[in-house]
């Protein structure tokens, strides 16, 4: 029998990722397209289309389906919206589009969602029934599986850990809001401290220097890192008090800069969060990386018995 693949696509604002994975959950062939550069939403589809196409090409069209992971609110294959960082996307059934441009079926779910999946499958959630999932980036994004089960609020347009209201007062936010979450303890909010800190500029920084700096010592390093611990274990408290996760899994940005940042904010954590809500959690790094979209993609297709039946 010829080998089987579902085909992974992780959309993001600077690229697109595809790959191939097989059923053993191997990534056996994978690419990446800039999408920092992209106009409109016709030129995103187009991407995605492209992806598609390229990658069942290389599975000589041995695909069971296509699972895309999207950066907004997905409900039933349908971008309702939410998208902040890319052109468009308001009520774009984008999972009917690529299934009729591609003739194959095509699963759509939150790039988070999608995350959580591929941790909970392959990575650091690996028998978890109850695993909460942050993605810390530019912005702040998350998840939560919560007794085997995905949760998402009402149609989906729940689960905005990036915005916690920290301090109602706070600076702004880009939902509109302000004082959240994602405006103290993102990538971007780390970067800004640094910046004040130093006079550097904003485009020449990223999370990898700071946090190189900060364990070589340097004063604005760490004066800049323990606002964003404190902040994050803010935000990481309040989660750990409301959904008591067995892990709560972080991705993105520094997190796998080393064991220290983890343990540093696991140290705060437990200071604060309520005894109980903490005795059985742990906060860990994902284990998957960029990676974790992708398979959690796959997972998804190989799970969902309709596209197996359809293509048997
Ligand atoms: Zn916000």
């Amino acid at each position: 029998m010829t080998e089987m693949y579902a085909i992974a696509i992780d959309v993001g604002s600077t690229y697109v990722r595809s790959g191939l994975i097989n059923l053993k959950g191997e990534i056996v062939y994978s690419f990446k397209m800039p999408s920092k550069a992209v106009l409109s939403e016709g030129e995103i589809i187009a991407l995605i289309n492209a992806a598609v196409r390229k990658c069942a090409g290389a599975a000589d069209n041995s695909v069971l389906g296509v699972g895309i992971g999207f950066p907004g609110i997905v409900e039933n294959n349908i971008i309702l919206g939410g998208v902040d960082n890319l052109p468009g996307f308001h009520n774009v059934d984008l999972g009917s589009l690529i299934a009729a441009s591609t003739g194959l079926n095509v699963l759509v779910d939150n790039d988070a969602n999608m995350m959580a999946w591929g941790e909970l499958q392959f990575g650091a959630g690996k028998n978890c029934s109850d695993a909460v999932f942050l993605t810390v980036g530019a912005g702040i994004g998350g998840s939560a599986v919560i007794n085997n089960k995905l949760y998402g609020g009402y149609r989906n347009k729940g689960m905005e850990f990036g915005h916690i209201v920290i301090n109602f007062d706070g600076p702004a936010c880009s939902c509109g809001g302000r004082g959240c979450f994602e405006a103290y303890a993102s990538i971007k909010a780390l970067i800004k401290d640094y910046a004040r800190l130093t006079g550097n500029n904003i485009s020449d920084l990223n999370g990898k220097i700071i946090t190189r700096n900060y364990l070589a010592g340097e004063t604005a390093a760490v004066e800049a890192m323990n606002l964003h611990f404190h902040y994050m274990a803010a935000g990481i408290t309040s989660l750990i008090n409301i959904f008591s996760p067995q892990k709560l899994i972080i991705g993105g940005g520094v997190s796998d800069s080393g064991n220290f940042y983890v343990q540093e904010i696991n140290r705060r954590v437990a200071e604060r969060a309520m005894p109980d809500t903490f005795s059985d959690s742990m906060i860990v790094c994902s284990q998957m990386g960029n990676e974790s979209c992708l398979l959690g993609c796959a997972s998804r297709v190989f799970s969902t018995p309709m596209l197996l039946q359809s293509n048997s």
